[in-house]
């Protein structure tokens, strides 16, 4: 083994000599020591060039870089080490000033002009006399990026309005953010740790969770309503979201459960669902509530082989009474008829109270149609005594209807409208008596059958015509929309509304042509208008159940856009509430392919159905449009205002606009104003009108507006 000189060779000169050399004769080199010197730096070169970080060596003296590494190279794009200048190295040059070592953050110039932050340590060595600096740097962007993502996510994060929590696989929970603790409660400190069963309520049943969680392990996410508590145990329904964090291998890591209070949402909801289901006098169910109970009655009975009864009562010259001794006694009265009414059926049966002085009774599992007629017999005798009206004694008799399934009907639909024709001829045959609804069916039946064949004839002849009625904003009264609506011009019997042939349209499935013409015609029209610089507003078109579950709608719409022109913006669609509460995935596709077109959707006759507010926010709709029945009333009726101010903030909170219908009154008007309904529409502001008149009356006239300002 060679000696080592005691001078070392000066590096630059050796470098040099080498570069001078040229690789062959290098390998011809006879002087072992040069040999030796030649593998040492080229071991330590291959060292360097193993390295990713950035190394450069720099000579202090004239400031140029005298080596480098691979990653160097690449790193600065350049062929041959460049200029501290060429790489904008300003800082590190001045480092070079100072002895011993330095760390900086600088950035540094590629060939292509991109800067790149650059973290940099600096190390002034003397090597015989040179002073030279070795250089270490490292790439940072991305780190930088990951940070600013990070802060981002944690600002995010603290300052979300969502409460936030992170939970272990393991079911701990790891973080939670500031909201988490204003909504539950449980400070950070407190929460973390705990599992989160703490959270747990129980309102809740425990299967619901656990097919939860089981739906996060299958398809990592679940969404949904879920009752939960606060530290205080306080019941806290939330609107939550899990969500499942993966690391590179695919292993859960975390779940991530975002969540809002809907705490004011379910009560308006569930005070909805009891206005909305009870008499606001009585406190007795109301029709809606029967109708609904009657459903469920008659899908129990269709397998169990009973009977299920409807009895409609009728308090006879009610309206003597009522005038002769006032409301208010009228009032008193009412509520003792249905405690009475109660009393006699008492626990066999369903009492409601339908309207004004209207009764019924439901009565289920019967073995014979007599039950029914004894039970009507028992509710005429308990009226033989008289009411005590605050020392006023008042003789009360009633008329009762009575009809039966599926005797008289299968539906409840059926089994109401026979039992009113049956209360009716017990009123005629002079009260205080029930009647049994019999059949007289054929009429009916005949009379159907003459719609449907000239339905057919006029929807091919183009009979059908649109009619237009405008929306208003409440806040301003400007016009923000029309809704269109199909009339009949029957050649012989005139105008027919669409309340008498739809539901025929849609039995038949005649609905299908017909609605698609209706559509094309809908968007021809607002076309036309818009091409003629009217003040356009959209264009609401109904559209059935029939017309969505039973063709292919998305496709129909696509097709009446694209062939009129219209932007989708100016078309809306509107659906009815039971349709859109039906809840099957198939609707909500049909739904969602709709929207995806641009074309906003409304839930038409909102309130008669069953609105849940879960699947409500599931629904890609926008719009509810509040049915007549619950403006029909106001501001007089105190239940119904109490529904529409409930409805108004439930669709507030879900972030859905409300539009009033059947709008007559200036009072109705105030009221719908002050509780923050949006849009009205309805005969106050303007009736549905020809195509024709509402371009004359309507749009003209809101350009006109617009253009004075
Ligand atoms: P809807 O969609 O709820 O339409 C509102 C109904 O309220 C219309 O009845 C309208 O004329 C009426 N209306 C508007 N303002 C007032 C008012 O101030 N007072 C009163 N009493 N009524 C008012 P119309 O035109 O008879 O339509 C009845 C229903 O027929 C509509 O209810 C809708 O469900 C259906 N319909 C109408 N056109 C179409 C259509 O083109 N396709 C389908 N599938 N259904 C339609
Ligand atoms: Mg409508
Ligand atoms: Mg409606």
């Amino acid at each position: 083994m060679p000696k080592r000189s005691r001078t070392p060779p000066d590096w630059q000169d050796l470098q040099n000599r080498i570069i001078g050399l040229g690789e062959d004769s290098l390998k011809k080199s006879h002087y072992p020591e040069l040999r030796e010197r030649l593998k040492e730096l080229e071991r330590f070169h291959s060292l360097l060039d193993l390295a990713s970080d950035i190394l450069l060596v720099i000579d202090v003296e004239s400031g140029r870089i005298v080596d480098w590494n691979v990653a160097a190279r690449s790193a600065l794009g350049h062929a041959v080490p460049p200029t501290l200048e060429a790489i904008d190295g300003n800082d590190i040059r001045a480092a070079l000033g100072t002895a011993g070592r330095k760390n900086l953050l600088t950035s540094l110039r590629h060939a292509d002009g991109h800067r790149f932050p650059v973290e940099i340590a600096i190390s002034i060595e003397t090597d015989i006399g040179q002073r030279r600096a070795i250089v270490v740097g490292r790439d940072i962007s991305e780190r930088l990026e990951t940070e600013r993502r990070l802060r981002l996510a944690a600002t995010v994060f603290d300052n979300s309005l969502d409460g936030v929590m992170v939970v272990s696989p393991g079911g701990d929970i790891v973080a939670v953010n500031p909201a988490f603790s204003r909504i539950t409660g449980f400070a950070a400190a407190e929460a973390v740790g705990l599992s989160v069963s703490a959270l747990r309520s129980p309102r809740q049943n425990e299967e619901f969770i656990r097919a939860m969680w089981n739906s996060v392990r299958k398809k990592g996410f679940w969404r949904g309503e879920l009752w939960t508590a606060k530290k205080t145990g306080e019941p806290l329904p939330l609107w939550l979201a899990v969500s499942t964090v993966r690391d590179e291998t695919g292993a859960t890591t975390e779940y991530v459960c975002a969540f809002s209070d809907i705490t004011r949402i379910k009560e308006s909801e569930s005070r909805l669902e009891y206005l909305t289901h009870h008499d606001p006098l009585t406190q007795f169910p109301n029709r809606l509530m029967l109708v609904s109970a009657l459903e469920q009655a008659l899908l129990r009975s269709r397998h169990a082989d009973r009977l299920v009864a409807l009895l409609f009562i009728d308090i006879d010259r009610f309206k003597t009474i009522n005038d002769t001794l006032g409301h208010q006694a009228g009032d008193q009265l009412l509520q003792a008829v249905a405690a009475r009414i109660s009393l006699a059926v008492r626990d066999t049966g369903l009492v409601a109270h339908m309207s004004g002085d209207e009764f019924a009774v439901m009565l289920e599992n019967l073995d014979t149609a007599d039950e029914a007629a004894k039970a009507a017999r028992r509710i005429l005798l308990a009226f033989a005594d008289p009411f005590d009206l605050d020392g006023f004694e008042a003789f009360v008799s009633l008329s009762v209807g009575v009809s039966l399934a599926p005797l008289h009907g299968q539906s409840a639909a059926a089994l109401m409208r026979n039992c009113d024709s049956a209360v009716h001829q017990a009123k005629e045959e002079g009260g205080n008596r029930f009647r049994v609804y019999t059949r007289d069916l054929t009429k009916t039946a005949f009379k159907n059958l003459q719609i449907e064949t000239s339905l057919r004839r006029s929807i091919e002849n183009g009979d059908m015509e649109l009619y237009y009625q405008p929306q208003f904003r409440l806040e301003d009264g400007s016009l923000c929309g029309a809704e269109a609506l199909v009339r009949w011009r029957h050649p012989k019997r005139g105008i027919i509304p669409p309340d008498v042939f739809i539901p025929r349209a849609e039995e038949t499935g005649l609905i299908v042509p017909l609605g698609r013409r209706l559509l094309l015609d809908a968007c021809h029209r607002a076309k036309s208008w818009l091409d003629k610089g009217l003040a356009v507003v959209p264009v609401a078109v109904n559209v059935s159940g029939v017309q969505i579950l039973g063709s292919p709608i998305a496709e129909t719409v696509a097709e009446a856009l694209s062939l009129s022109g219209l932007p989708s913006r100016l078309l809306k669609l509107e659906i009815t509430e039971s349709f859109a509460m039906r809840g099957t995935t198939e609707s909500l596709d049909r739904l969602q392919a709709l929207r995806a077109l641009g074309v906003e959707l409304a839930v038409d006759d909102f309130g008669t159905g069953y609105a849940s507010l879960a699947y409500l926010r599931e629904l890609p709709v926008s719009i509810i449009k509040i049915d007549r029945e619950f403006v029909r009333n106001v501001p007089a009726h105190r239940g119904d205002c109490a529904i529409i101010e409930a409805i108004v903030a439930m669709a507030h909170g879900l972030g859905l606009l409300v539009v009033a219908e059947g709008v007559e009154t200036e009072e109705q008007k105030a009221f719908l104003k002050r509780v923050g309904c949006d849009v009205m529409q309805g005969y106050l502001s303007g009736k549905p009108v020809t195509a024709a008149a509402f371009e004359n009356d309507v749009l003209v006239p809101a350009r006109a507006a617009l253009a004075q300002g």
